[in-house]
């Protein structure tokens, strides 16, 4: 909303400006009057509007023309007035003040003009039938209006004509000539119209329409004013009511009712709730609400958005198939000024058998253009209109900038739910049907994808231990000199060869000699082609060698020339080993059955994580407190009767503490020795029945030393 309203008055002289103004703030007619007012500022509460506004006097006797230009460029509104009983006053307005004014404002800011006719006290006739064809030819004049300073006629009307002039301007609205609402006004209200149609069926009905008028006015329309409203739009158009509803053809015909009628603020609240600004454009402010996002953090679509994506979704999917066809997509986005999502969007998430974006592609994209670039997020989301269906402050609310890498690392978790995996590899080392066949198309299905429609990243969703991610693949463009910050910035690196070419894999390792040696990134060695047979790689050592030097996973083979979709185990793992990435001892397997799977499970379960922070806890009160509070009243002689216990918890519970981390990060060790270990050896079975035993009694001294006291 605007800060100020600046009017002011020119016009010849006597035709009673300084007079007008004076009458305004005295409430009466001033006999004696100054060639010129000062300028006055009149508080925002007691205007109309609630806004400050100044009213500014001009006088040709104390003014130089330079002052008057200037005066006209810094105006808001400008009133020009003239004397009902003088026609020369009247003559001057066109031959004289239209084109001066013209000429001393910026063509794009359009100043909007009131024809104040001043002295209505004076002559029995009305000034209107000279003045309407004047209002008729220039479009910048807003509005006209007769009164009487002596009188104290249409004087405060006049004030707060100029100040809607300003806040509720017609001129982005309507066509006075043709009579009808401008093209950028349909276009916006049909957007509106469009977001307000909550199960888009094409009519607002009384829900709808309730939740739109509360929106916009804060209140909702009482069931009498709803029918009555519907009532108007029936008796003057066929199709403006159907279903009991309205259609887009009866809102727009409301809204030019309500500016023909001058209630042009009805229309400006409803534009200005759903994003516009003066010039009908959807505002910046509105489009990028601020949100911070420090360095080593990434953004992720939160369960608000998505919820509201949901619901959008469903909206359009007609015909529910769970996909949205290419009319469908057209239809989501006919609210956006642009259509954002190009061919390459289909080959970058999920698909059905039609090649039609899924819903789960659906939420991929979207959690994609979060990730890689969050204010198209936010602009988009404004588009959607976000702020107003999901009843939020903005769309930044929508947003989860995740915390600082660093500290996940430090903590050896994560709350992340979307990682980003960089693909490298040679030109044809089978990069691309990697980042294919992470969405289910194998080698004859992406053959068909057409070179243009191609796309760089693929991004869809995993299972790591019971939980939902998403991975995102971006294949890195082979030439790395000219790596950027993003190609390198990453949760996991892949690195491609092709078994069937012998100069393939000299790429990766110089790649990864080159930047990710030394850094903590993760990295995986894949042999792309595997269908294909091997030949020797002409490098220094073989694959497998190069990777337990570097205590890499061995080379993982992979393919995409199946009969049936590719397997996506590779993909979960990649997704853990980005999860995880300081749990160098790694069970490759993620099959979720395993004991070594099962263990995890239950060591990430959120039971596991509750009981772990409940004991820290315990042992901090029990142990640590009245520990310092000794230390800090030691000059007391202690309590011999209480300390012994205590003292006594907190030993095992230091040593379960330790012990079960440990067992923690040991646990991948252990499966793989038993994996190895004939498990019918009694030998075995001894030594774990010796550990459970350690196990039982350590939890049972634990378990009388907390309970006891109680
Ligand atoms: P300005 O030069 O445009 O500022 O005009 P003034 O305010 O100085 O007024 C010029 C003369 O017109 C003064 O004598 C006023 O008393 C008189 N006048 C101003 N407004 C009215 C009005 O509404 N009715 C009548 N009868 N006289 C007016
Ligand atoms: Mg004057």
């Amino acid at each position: 909303m605007r800060k100020d309203v600046r009017i002011l008055l020119v016009g010849e002289p006597k035709v009673g400006k300084t007079s007008l103004i004076m009458s305004l703030v005295s409430e009466e007619f001033p006999k004696v009057v100054p060639y010129r007012a000062e300028e006055i500022t009149i508080p925002a509460d007691v205007t109309p509007e609630r806004v400050p506004t100044h009213i500014v006097d001009y006088s040709e006797a104390e003014q130089t023309d330079e002052q008057l230009f200037q005066e006209i460029s810094k105006a808001n509104v400008i009133c020009i007035v003239y004397s009902v009983n003088s026609k020369t006053s009247i003559e001057k307005v066109t031959s004289h003040w239209i084109p001066l004014i013209t000429e001393n404002t910026d063509k794009d800011s359009r100043v909007p003009l009131i024809l104040v006719g001043n002295k209505s006290d004076l002559v029995e006739h009305s000034s209107m039938e000279t003045i309407l064809p004047i209002m008729n030819r220039y479009s910048e004049i807003e509005t006209c209006v007769e009164c009487s300073a002596k009188n104290l006629k249409n004087i405060s009307e006049l004030f707060y004509y100029a100040q809607k002039a300003v806040l509720h301007p017609t001129g982005p609205l309507y066509c006075p000539e043709r009579r009808d609402m401008k093209s950028l006004c349909v276009k916006a209200l049909t957007r509106i119209f469009k977001v307000s149609d909550l199960d888009n069926d094409g009519i607002l009905n009384d829900n709808e329409l309730n939740f739109f008028q509360r929106t916009c006015f804060n209140t909702p329309l009482e069931s009498q004013a709803l029918e009555d409203v519907k009532n108007v739009v029936r008796k003057n158009l066929s199709d403006g009511v159907c279903d009991n509803g309205l259609t887009l053809t009866g809102f727009l015909f409301l809204h030019t009712l309500f500016i023909q009628r001058g209630r042009h603020e009805t229309t400006w609240t409803v534009l200005r709730r759903f994003g516009y600004d003066d010039d009908l454009e959807l505002n910046q402010d509105y489009l990028f609400p601020p949100l911070k996002l420090p360095p080593d953090c990434t953004t992720e679509l939160n369960h608000n958005a998505y919820l509201f994506l949901q619901s959008i979704f469903d909206k359009h999917d007609k015909d529910r198939d769970c996909a949205l066809s290419p009319e469908e997509t057209r239809d989501l986005f006919d609210v956006f000024p642009y259509m954002p999502w190009g061919p390459d969007v289909n080959n970058t998430v999920c698909t059905n058998d039609q090649g039609w974006i899924t819903y789960q592609g659906y939420l991929s994209q979207w959690t994609l253009t979060t990730y890689l670039d969050v204010q198209r997020c936010l602009e988009y989301l404004g588009y959607l209109g976000y702020s107003i269906i999901a009843e939020h402050e903005s769309q930044a609310s929508g947003i989860t900038v995740t915390r600082d890498k660093k500290i996940d690392l430090q903590k050896k978790q994560t709350q992340r739910s979307v990682f980003r995996c960089n693909v490298f590899g040679d030109i044809g080392s089978g990069k691309s049907g990697f980042l294919q066949a992470f969405l289910g198309r194998n080698h004859m299905r992406q053959k068909t994808i057409r070179e243009e429609h191609r796309s760089y990243y693929a991004i869809s969703t995993t299972y790591v231990y019971g939980q939902e991610k998403y991975l995102l693949l971006h294949e890195v463009f082979p030439d790395f000199d000219s790596l950027s910050e993003a190609d390198l910035a990453c949760d996991i690196v892949c690195l491609f060869y092709d078994v069937s070419n012998p100069y393939s894999f000299e790429y990766c390792a110089t790649v990864f000699k080159q930047y990710f040696m030394d850094s903590k990134v993760p990295c995986m060695m894949i042999a792309a082609k595997s269908d294909l047979p091997e030949i020797k790689q002409m490098y220094g050592c073989s694959p497998l060698e190069f990777c337990r030097r570097h205590k890499m996973p061995p080379p993982q083979s992979f393919t995409c020339n199946t009969a049936a979709a590719p397997s996506r185990d590779i993909y979960t793992k990649l997704t853990t080993m980005a999860m995880y990435p300081h749990a160098r001892l790694r069970c490759m397997c993620t099959c979720n059955r395993c004991a070594f799977c099962l263990c995890q499970n239950f060591l990430n379960s959120e039971l596991l994580q509750t009981v772990r922070a409940k004991l820290y806890a315990v042992v901090l009160r029990r142990s640590f407190l009245p520990f310092f509070n000794r230390l800090s009243a030691s000059h007391q002689p202690h309590d011999r009767s209480s300390s012994p216990p205590q003292l006594v918890a907190f030993i095992p519970l230091i040593s379960f503490i330790f012990l079960e981390s440990s067992l923690f990060n040991c646990l991948p060790l252990f499966y793989r020795h038993v994996r190895q270990a004939d498990l019918k050896s009694s030998t075995f079975w001894l030594r774990a029945s010796a550990g459970a035993t350690v196990c039982a009694m350590l939890g049972f001294a634990m378990y009388r030393v907390l309970l006891k006291p109680r």
